[in-house]
């Protein structure tokens, strides 16, 4: 059928073959009458009108197999179109999103069905990239939300589905690896009505569609008992009939949300997000405007890229409805939009949240500098920094002035967390002081302070120690429920985010892991006051050497090991935490005095409790003002700022004279 109209086109038009097949393509009355099952890859290369066009977010808690299901929807759609498909997966989480369950990086790919065109996009799933989750789902009609059939949904992933349903997005709930033998289909089916009742969904969300699928072996359905198990076509089908497609007017002036950033070495900046309305073509010369409709800059459209299964593409064309990304501008930002000329008002948009917390990065001056790294100087962190400023609208980055340390701004310990551990891994080498809250002055000089919302899930049996722990930290409870089984109970409380640095440990140790937190910030409101630091002294090595077993058995009880054996050691490192209040010091790399030849060996058969493993986030959130973490791709190590044990006592009564 199709080739008949091209054929027809072409003696009409007297068109070349290629300007006749674009032709086609222009026209959305031509390509309409081309028929549903459209295989030819060449005559795919942009289709659509906004009818056939569709964008969807996947909501999935890690493992539950997203990257697997994208792939698969990939295979299948360029089996279809003829297409080879490469080993490559889209939506593979990178070590560190497997580490904390979450996704960090927002992904986009998209497939060719029939002839629609679905745009997927991947969420984040953390409060601390708060904003972000919701200018993502901004780009989107629907989402998918992907539940692992034996685990049933998870609590981590509610934050961004309490969002996708306040703004009314259509849902649809696929059900992956129905083939396992531990799936409990009907029960994780129950949860999820559950937990949409609870995020009070509305009518029409409650109806949603559920697809079962067994992603690893390529099939879905809607009718577990009856389908026949082939392909993934009905998740797509499903995904074309209950998602509409982008509300939004071709022929209006040119507007488009800047929702992601990213930098290229050639192009420069690369702003991803929705066309709202009308179409832009490369040359176009438009405008950016920032969320209160303020003048950015102006710039001309460089190029247009869309992701096109696993590459992006390079496009003539960007038109309202489609996620693409645009490069030609320098100032302009996540949350501004860019628009034609003659545009005034800005689209609406979540703003960025505002960095509630700071560290200050410098280079390692420990006596094990130099050791394990391999970029050790402030022109390398301060470089690498700058390069993450570049792409990441949640950090600010000051220089100190003093030429070898960084002031880094964010939105949470996560956020930062997560910043330190991907230089670590790159081969950085650095040492970073405790996070310090952001604080701000009112027209009247008064200090203010960011507050947060936290939102705790618990075991019923622990939600009175939870209350008890915000409300002693300076937390005002806003709200509690308990499920209807009595089983689990939801806390909500205004909180310092002061208070909350280093929670999150304290939270999951404390009540056997069974919480799940979510925090965003409320407000900036008048400081609370100090309360108690619950923290205890530490130990303090005295000498420098490798740690024995025969020095640390004799330390054991008097608190908890950071350190195990074998390990350097310098003056002035922490390596446990004393079991009383004040600061122990004590030499971990002591020997037992040989008094035979045969006794040189017995340090290996000494028996020592498990040490205390300390996490980088936990290091930062655990250290106090007059400490630092010591970070190198192989170690953390915590340490006093003064080395020194004389010099250190005679500071702390300098700072006590001054008192
Ligand atoms: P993601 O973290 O959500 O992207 O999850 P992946 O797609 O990486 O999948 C996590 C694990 O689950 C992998 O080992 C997959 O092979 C496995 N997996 C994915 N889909 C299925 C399925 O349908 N059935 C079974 N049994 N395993 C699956």
């Amino acid at each position: 059928n199709h080739h008949l109209i091209a054929f027809r086109l072409f003696f009409s038009h007297k068109y070349s073959t290629t300007t006749m097949l674009h032709s086609v393509f222009r026209r959305g009355g031509v390509r309409a009458l081309l028929t549903r099952r459209v295989t030819h890859p060449r005559f795919f290369c942009a289709p659509t009108g906004i009818q056939k066009l569709r964008n969807v977010a996947i909501i999935a808690h890690v493992d539950h197999g997203k990257t697997t299901l994208v792939d698969r929807l990939l295979q299948d759609t360029n089996a279809l179109l003829g297409n080879q498909v490469h080993g490559e997966r889209v939506m593979d989480s990178g070590d560190l999103e497997k580490e904390r369950g979450i996704t960090i990086l927002s992904k986009c790919t998209s497939v060719l069905f029939e002839d629609h065109r679905i745009n997927i996009v991947d969420t984040p799933g953390h409060a601390d990239f708060g904003g972000e989750v919701e200018r993502i789902l901004n780009m989107v009609d629907g989402v998918l939300l992907l539940v692992d059939a034996a685990e049933g949904p998870m609590a981590q992933t509610k934050f961004v589905l309490m969002k996708a349903l306040k703004k009314s997005l259509k849902l649809i709930v696929v059900i992956n690896k129905v083939d396992r033998n531990e799936e409990r289909v009907e029960d994780t089916e129950m949860e999820i009505l559950e937990l949409f009742e609870e995020l009070k969904a509305n009518e029409s969300q409650m109806d949603f569609p559920v697809c079962y699928a067994s992603a690893r072996n390529g099939w879905s359905v809607l009718d577990l008992e009856k389908d026949e198990r082939k392909s993934m076509i009905p998740i797509l089908r499903t995904i074309i009939s209950h998602i509409p497609p982008p509300a939004c007017d071709l022929n209006a002036p040119f507007r488009f949300l800047a929702t992601l950033m990213s930098h290229n070495d050639h192009l420069g900046r690369f702003l991803t997000g929705r066309v709202a309305s009308g179409r832009i073509s490369t040359g176009t010369i438009l405008k950016a405007l920032n969320l209160k409709g303020e003048f950015v800059e102006e710039g001309k459209v460089m190029k247009i890229l869309a992701h096109r299964g696993l590459k992006q593409e390079s496009l003539d064309e960007a038109v309202a409805g489609d996620i693409v990304t645009i490069a030609g501008f320098s100032a302009a930002s996540v949350s501004d939009t860019l628009c034609a000329l003659e545009v005034e008002e800005p689209l609406e948009s979540d703003p960025i949240d505002p960095p509630t917390l700071e560290i200050r990065i410098s280079v390692n001056s420990s006596p094990l500098q130099g050791k394990e790294g391999t970029k050790l100087t402030s022109a390398q962190i301060g470089e690498r920094l700058r390069k993450e400023n570049l792409t990441n609208v949640a950090l600010d980055l000051e220089g100190s002035g003093d030429g070898v340390s960084f002031s880094v701004k964010g939105r949470g310990e996560l956020q930062l967390g997560i910043l330190l551990e991907q230089m670590r891994r790159e081969g950085f080498e650095f040492e970073v002081g405790p996070p310090q809250v952001v604080f701000r002055l009112d027209e009247n000089g008064k200090k203010l302070e960011p507050i947060e919302e936290v939102q705790i899930d618990v075991d019923s049996a622990y939600s009175s120690l939870v209350i008890e722990k915000l409300s002693s930290r300076k937390g005002e409870l806003n709200e509690l429920s308990t499920s209807e089984d009595g089983k689990r109970t939801k806390i909500s409380f205004f909180s310092p985010s002061r208070s909350l640095i280093g929670f999150s440990r304290e939270l999951k140790n404390e009540t056997r892991g069974t919480a799940v937190m979510n925090r965003i910030l409320h407000a900036y409101e008048p400081f609370r006051g100090t309360f108690p630091s619950t923290r205890k002294g530490c130990m303090i090595a005295t000498s420098p050497g490798r740690s024995t077993a025969y020095a640390l058995a004799s330390l054991e009880s008097r608190g908890k090991l950071f350190i195990p054996r074998q390990v350097d050691v310098y003056a002035g490192m922490i390596f446990g935490e004393s079991s009383r209040d004040l600061d122990f010091e004590g030499s971990p790399v002591r020997q037992k005095k040989l008094t035979n030849i045969r006794a040189a060996g017995s340090d290996e058969f000494i028996k020592l409790s498990p040490h205390r493993e300390i996490l980088l986030e936990e290091a930062i959130s655990y250290v106090q003002e007059d400490e630092l973490v010591e970070v190198t791709p192989k170690s953390i190590r915590l340490r006093k700022r003064i080395l020194d044990g004389d010099e250190r006592r005679k500071a702390r009564k300098r700072a006590k004279n001054q008192k």
